[in-house]
């Protein structure tokens, strides 16, 4: 399908002990031999060939050449490794070497582009393969690995099939108008099907989304009037997860500040200089600015001076808070135990804490269950469920079969579009761009 035979590096461009040049396509092999001082021309699939990497007559690097050879490779034509040393300057020089004997530079993504248009894998499963690279917590790597090994589409394909199912009931109904019985028995079973194909699609669109909140981290704010404890707090989760802490660098994620790990769960905290820096910060920023700050979140840690009565400002901060995803902590149980979630900030009893968020999202997420696994995936599914809803409103208005077809025709691409069975050449092209180059 494809005429150019592509390579790339495909390790990180940093000296290490290892680096890996990646060819693929019909001429991989003639290309690498080209430049190796082994026969490797008829060289049996999966197999590993020790030599050196050759510039004319000069022997340039010593290697280990993996022969892979289509249809059983990552991209289902013929693949070929080169592990060398890991110098940046070797490893481009070998990069070089082969494309000056006939190899075009890939792009980002292209290898794993290539196996989805050859039907290897599905949009799905080349997303988890970047998800995978990506995953930086427990939870994120096991939804990676669901996703490689196609638990989308294993999700999805009933579904589909679900709506394949209404429309050829309609269709039949639309062919066939002067059967009467036929439109009687439409009318009475597309809406039960529907309905139960909605509470199916509502139920996955949840746990995706939850879903989402273990793989990127749950974004999280800790507030609370001056003097409860919130430095003190920010100090002792620190401590508890020694590996501790990341600056997130890049620009739609730049009002996260850390992370901290708790079990299989990520937080990213928000703001935490304005913790530090000023005791008196709700104060000084306002009303407006905290709101702001809250927002963003997606739990809120509201402390408490638990060996004090509430004030006031408590109370403020409770109306404010009241709508988020919040934990209301009491600190400085060492002074007055009091019920609820009771800790110790400066003694670094924060266990309670801990066990309260973990058992706030475990109780969200069954461990097994399949999930989508980034937000284009979960924005297809909102727009099959929007499109079924209004064919489900038009329906029990009593709308004739075909107009309703329409949307749900619209909802039935909207899935194959997750799993790219439907798809815009341009639109793919971004979406694998994204990737790693050489992946
Ligand atoms: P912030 O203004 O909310 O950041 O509060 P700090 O963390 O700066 O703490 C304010 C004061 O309360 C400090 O003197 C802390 O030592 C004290 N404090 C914090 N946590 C505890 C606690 O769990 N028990 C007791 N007794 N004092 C605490």
């Amino acid at each position: 399908m494809f005429e150019k035979t592509i390579a790339a590096i495909s390790t990180a461009l940093q000296d290490g002990a290892i680096s890996i040049v990646r060819l693929s396509g019909n001429q991989a092999i003639e290309i690498v031999q080209k430049v190796f001082d082994r026969n490797i021309l008829h060289a049996k699939s999966h197999t590993i060939h020790y030599g050196f990497i050759m510039d004319g007559e000069s022997p340039v690097d010593e290697v280990l050449v993996s022969i892979f050879r289509a249809p059983k490779t990552y991209t289902t034509e013929d693949v070929v490794e080169i592990n060398c040393h890991g110098g940046v300057f070797i490893t481009r020089k070998i990069l070089s070497l082969v494309l000056q004997n006939g190899a075009s530079l890939a792009q980002s993504g292209e290898f794993t582009q290539r196996a989805f248009y050859h039907g290897r894998i599905d949009l799905s499963q080349a997303e988890a393969v970047q998800d995978m690279i990506e995953a930086s917590n427990d939870r994120a790597s096991q939804m990676a690995i669901y996703g490689i090994k196609g638990s989308v589409k294993k999700l999805l394909q009933p579904l589909i099939d679900g709506i394949m199912d209404i429309i050829a009931q309609i269709e039949v109904n639309i062919d066939y108008p002067e059967y009467e019985d036929i439109e009687q028995l439409t009318t009475q079973d597309l809406i039960p099907k529907t309905r139960v194909w909605l509470e199916k699609i509502d139920m996955i669109l949840k746990q995706s989304q939850t879903g989402q909140l273990y793989k990127r981290g749950i974004d999280t704010v800790i507030v609370g009037k001056p003097n409860v404890g919130k430095s003190s707090l920010l100090n002792a989760l620190l401590e508890e997860d020694k590996a501790i802490v990341t600056d997130i660098a890049g620009t739609t994620r730049d009002i996260v500040e850390g992370q901290i790990h708790i079990g299989s769960l990520q937080l990213n905290l928000i703001d935490t200089a304005g913790i530090r820096e000023s005791s008196d910060r709700i104060e000084q920023i306002g009303i407006e600015k905290s709101q702001e700050k809250l927002n963003q979140a997606k739990l809120v840690i509201l402390l408490m001076d638990g060996s004090q009565d509430l004030d006031e400002q408590d109370q403020v901060l409770l109306d404010l808070t009241k709508d988020k995803e919040r934990l209301i902590v009491y600190n400085k149980g060492d002074l007055k135990v009091r019920d609820g979630i009771c800790i110790s900030a400066k003694e670094k009893r924060i266990q309670p804490l801990l066990d309260a968020i973990e058992s706030l999202y475990e109780k969200n997420l069954l461990k097994e269950n399949p999930i989508l696994s980034n937000e284009r995936q979960i924005g297809l599914l909102q727009q099959a469920k929007d499109d079924m809803n209004r064919a489900l409103d038009a329906m029990l208005l009593g709308v004739e079969p075909d107009l309703i077809e329409i949307d749900i025709q619209l909802a039935h691409d909207h899935l194959k579009e997750i799993l790219g069975q439907v798809h815009r050449d341009d639109l793919l092209d971004t979406l694998f761009s994204n990737f790693c180059l050489g992946k």
